[in-house]
């Protein structure tokens, strides 16, 4: 394990372009449940049933009161944890350019990166389903479930729901930079969703040094990321800057 640490910070000081891909194992420390694994929301409900855009339509008052409205609760109490404070300082140091990032908390701005490309949206603002208004989240009327806009529409989190495209940006802008980097370091992915599980590979492809950070192995584990460095997010990034600041 030390010397996969000690690997990982020589291939973040020699590399020029680095990125990171996250997943909700990276806001775990933050509070934040999972979807999939040990206490993951998807132990609690099916995806299917709460996390499906045709199930919104079906039933909006359901996946409010079953999802969106604790998912705010926890989402609004959150502050970034050391593996997002670790990643702001990579910014700094000049070492990481852009996070591509699967979750919608927030939490990675709100720890100061400043490229932050949002795969999956954000739950940070809600938007009318029928006049397309933005309204933030913490500003949004809970009282009544669902919440509606000020034109009697329905509020929706600015999120991607099961069923629906990735927004063309996000995408076009992720493949781009998975192309680019030199090293990607992967955090708290599951890989299994489609398709951000994908930019590993495209890193990998295009030459790029693929790192993975999760106390599980994963679909990527034998086959795509070069080492895997098995523990929490938080305490793998410290122990990463400690030895990457040994290094610069
Ligand atoms: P996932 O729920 O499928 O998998 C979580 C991964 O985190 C697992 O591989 C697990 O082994 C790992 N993990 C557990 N504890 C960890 C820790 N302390 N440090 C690092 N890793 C840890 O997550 P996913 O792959 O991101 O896919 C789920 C989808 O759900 C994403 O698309 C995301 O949009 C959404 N989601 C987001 C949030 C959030 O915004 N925080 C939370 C839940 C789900």
């Amino acid at each position: 394990m030390d010397d996969l640490i000690q690997k990982a910070a020589a291939d973040l000081a020699q590399a020029k372009m680095v990125s990171a891909l996250t997943g909700a194992g990276a806001s775990i420390e933050s509070g934040i449940p999972p979807f999939r694994g040990k206490g993951g929301l998807w132990e609690k409900y099916d995806p299917m049933e709460v996390a499906h855009i045709d199930s919104f339509i079906q039933d909006p008052v359901k996946v409010w009161n079953l999802l969106i409205k604790d998912m705010k609760d926890i989402v609004d109490q959150a502050q970034p944890n050391d593996c997002h404070k670790g990643l702001a300082r990579l910014e700094e140091l000049g070492k990481l350019q852009t996070i591509i990032t699967q979750n919608i908390d927030g939490l990675h701005q709100m720890a100061g990166n400043t490229d932050v490309i949002e795969f999956h949206g954000t739950f940070a603002w809600q938007r009318c389903m029928e006049c397309n208004t933005h309204i933030e989240t913490r500003r949004v009327d809970i009282s009544e479930i669902p919440p509606h806009c000020q034109c009697g529409g329905i509020l929706r989190p600015n999120a991607v729901f099961f069923g629906e495209l990735i927004p063309q940006e996000a995408l076009w802008r992720s493949r781009q930079v998975a192309t680019d980097s030199d090293v990607m370091l992967v955090i708290g992915t599951s890989a299994v969703v489609q398709p951000a599980a994908l930019m590993p590979v495209v890193a990998k492809e295009s030459g790029a040094t693929v790192i993975e950070i999760n106390p599980e192995s994963t679909v990527l584990t034998n086959d795509i990321s070069d080492y895997l460095i098995k523990g929490p997010a938080g305490d793998t990034i410290n122990r990463i800057m400690a030895d990457l600041d040994a290094l610069l």
